[in-house]
């Protein structure tokens, strides 16, 4: 693999966490929302939903760079593609499997993984097309990274519904 895959193989990765942050925050959150919706209000009975469908937003770009780069066309071609394909994978994993745990085939533990999750958790606290935050996925916004460990816990909805439930909200 020449400098120049590499090279465009992490400029790709890179450049997804900003793609499906804009994407979530202007098309998802936007004029599509009427796909996005059914992962913000949960049929439980569902296996899949129609937000899965964005993933294919990625794949066929993703897919038709690495058959254009395999028949001969540029390295770096090929190498954005498979930087594309590599971020729908971690992506995947983060976001359906650690986060919201639609499949358990591992779970993620640890500071980094725990500030994403709660930062989702965030995102997810709100059920409508406005008003929510934290679009991005990998990289949320750094007091998640900053504050305490105890801290970014109480900060977990599940935390604040077990006090609110239980009448303690001062602690
Ligand atoms: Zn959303
Ligand atoms: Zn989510």
């Amino acid at each position: 693999m020449s400098l120049d895959w590499w090279l465009s193989f992490f400029v790709a990765f890179a450049f997804m966490e900003w793609a499906a942050w804009a994407l979530h925050k202007y098309v998802m959150h936007g004029f599509l929302w009427s796909l996005h919706e059914d992962h913000h209000v949960i049929n439980k009975k569902s296996r899949f939903q129609k937000n899965d469908l964005f993933a294919v937003f990625f794949a066929v770009p993703s897919f038709l760079a690495i058959l254009y780069g395999s028949l001969g066309g540029p390295a770096w071609i090929e190498g954005a593609g498979y930087g594309v394909m590599l971020y729908g994978i971690v992506y995947f994993m983060v976001h359906e499997v650690a986060i919201h745990r639609r499949w358990r085939f591992f779970n993620l533990k640890g500071r980094y993984i725990e500030s994403l999750r709660i930062a989702h958790h965030h995102h997810h606290q709100v059920q409508s097309k406005e008003g929510a935050s934290n679009f991005g996925m990998l990289v949320p916004p750094l007091h998640y990274f900053t504050m305490s460990m105890k801290d970014l816990r109480r900060l977990s909805p599940a935390y604040q519904a077990a006090h609110s439930k239980s009448g303690d909200s001062s602690d």
